[in-house]
């Protein structure tokens, strides 16, 4: 059984309330993750992987940013992770409720840097004082917010969102297939499978793939 099945079997568990991490030091341990697994999740500070998937110290890769997105750093990881420690099987975690459907990349870097209207709008989406730096800069060159209309931050699930987050999973399962350094095929090949999990219930409800991208 591919290892994934049984982190999706740990995740029902953690669904139902069992615990699935266990928390002390388990003495020395090899380098390579023994469940040869590579997780890429959204930092959201109500997700915690190794619990949700029952994964113990020493059985993966965790490589979290906001959103989850495949980013050329979560990239840059998956390959080391995979040619040089031996992964062969990425899972991607976005979430319900995440804070990258709540702005756009242009709506931010205009608040940031100034733009008042962009400032209102951030304050209202977010429930915070928005504060403008008044200040420029190349870096970083994206913030990868979710593709399609914004909504307040931290709503209800509904049809758009989840959309939005599929969206986003399949390019980034899209982004894996396509690279040349990672071999989704072959006999050195990595499994890709993608997921939204649903930080109301704790479940993880997976993202077929392929499928639509964008709307
Ligand atoms: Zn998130």
């Amino acid at each position: 059984m591919a290892k994934t099945e049984q982190l999706l079997e740990n995740n029902k568990q953690y669904a139902e309330g069992k615990a699935t991490h266990k928390p002390n030091h388990p003495g020395k341990q090899p380098i390579r993750p023994s469940k040869r697994v590579a997780v890429v999740a959204c930092m959201d500070a109500r997700i915690d992987v190794e619990d949700l998937l029952g994964l113990q110290t020493g059985e993966a890769h965790i490589i979290r940013n906001a959103g989850g997105v495949v980013t050329e750093d979560a990239i840059r990881c998956l390959i080391i992770s995979h040619h040089l420690l031996d992964t062969n099987e990425i899972i991607l975690i976005h979430h319900t409720r995440c804070g990258m459907l709540a702005f756009t990349d242009d709506l931010l870097k205009a608040g940031l840097e100034g733009d008042p209207g962009s400032e209102k709008l951030l304050g209202q989406a977010t429930a915070r004082k928005f504060t403008s730096t008044g200040q420029s800069s190349s870096s970083p060159q994206a913030f990868h917010a979710f593709r399609g209309p914004i909504e307040p931050l931290d709503s209800p699930p509904n049809v758009q969102s989840q959309e939005r987050l599929e969206w986003d999973v399949r390019r980034g399962m899209s982004i894996i297939h396509h690279h040349p350094w990672i071999p989704t095929s072959g006999p050195d090949a990595v499994s890709v499978r993608g997921f939204i999990y649903d930080v109301d219930t704790g479940k993880l409800n997976e993202v077929a793939y392929p499928g639509q991208m964008g709307g």
